[in-house]
């Protein structure tokens, strides 16, 4: 359902992603693991075309998109292919100034014009989903870090995204409260959510992901089944990196 071709991503001279292949079925959950600055984020930020690649394919359902140096791609053409995606981030970002359901609703209001009352109601639901219902009309500054970010997948999934992006949505939360948002991104999955995401939590990958993508210096060293990649490792990078996680 999302497959990557020959993508590629450089910031001036550094390439930060060579030569990238990769398809994601369907309701899978996929893993991207790997050294800090090997480019999980940058991939995840080219998924939603946050950041524009410099070559390749990016193909999310129907939607497609080929990049080439000095080509010329519509902001409408990117537009139609990041609503295919919703993103969750390490640091919540939900509006400061939004109660929890304003910021579920947000989007589906102002973005894509639904009448207040049915984005209210598709909210309460997934506030339910995330078992936050019960603090609809909190502010964000009131809730803990856990259920900031379970308000912000609340969010990431209102408006039906053909895939879940997630980067880092655990890290910056104690053990407890990470816990949380595995519960909750793990019964997502249960319920064939197409996710990608990107970790340095073994837990929440080995949890909740059934593919892994191991990533480094802006190529894939590795990917498989999480077994196979965590359980018995093909590569001597991926086996010290596993190690290390250990
Ligand atoms: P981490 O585990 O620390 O989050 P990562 O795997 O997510 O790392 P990226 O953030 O994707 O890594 O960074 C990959 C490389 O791209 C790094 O060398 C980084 O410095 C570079 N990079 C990322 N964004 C930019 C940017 N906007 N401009 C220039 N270089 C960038
Ligand atoms: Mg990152």
């Amino acid at each position: 359902m999302i497959e990557l071709s020959n993508l590629e991503k450089r910031f001036g001279d550094n390439i930060v992603l060579n030569d990238i292949n990769v398809a994601m079925a369907e309701r899978s959950v996929t893993a991207l693991v790997g050294p800090s600055g090997g480019g999980k984020s940058t991939l995840l930020r080219c998924i939603n075309l946050l950041e524009i690649p410099t070559a390749g394919t990016v193909r999310i359902g129907s939607e497609r998109l080929t990049f080439q140096p000095g080509g010329k791609v519509s902001s409408g053409d990117i537009l139609k292919l990041r609503r295919q995606t919703g993103m969750v981030f390490q640091n919540f970002q939900l509006f400061p100034h939004r109660t929890a359901i304003e910021n579920v609703m947000e989007g589906l209001v102002t973005v894509l014009k639904w009448p207040e009352d049915r984005a209210r109601e598709r909210a309460l639901s997934l506030l339910e989903k995330v078992g936050m219902k019960h603090k609809a009309h909190a502010w964000p500054a009131t809730l803990s870090g856990g259920q900031q970010q379970r308000v912000a997948i609340a969010r990431a999934l209102a408006p039906s995204p053909r895939v879940l992006l997630c980067d880092e949505p655990t890290s910056a939360l104690d053990p407890e409260l990470a816990q949380e948002v595995v519960d909750v991104l793990g019964q997502l999955a249960g319920e064939g959510t197409t996710m990608v995401m990107a970790t340095h939590d073994l837990r929440l990958a080995s949890k909740v992901a059934r593919e892994v993508v191991f990533l480094e210096a802006g190529v894939i060293v590795e990917k498989g089944p999480v077994e196979t990649v965590f359980g018995n490792p093909q590569h001597q990078r991926t086996k010290r990196f596993i190690a290390t996680l250990r």
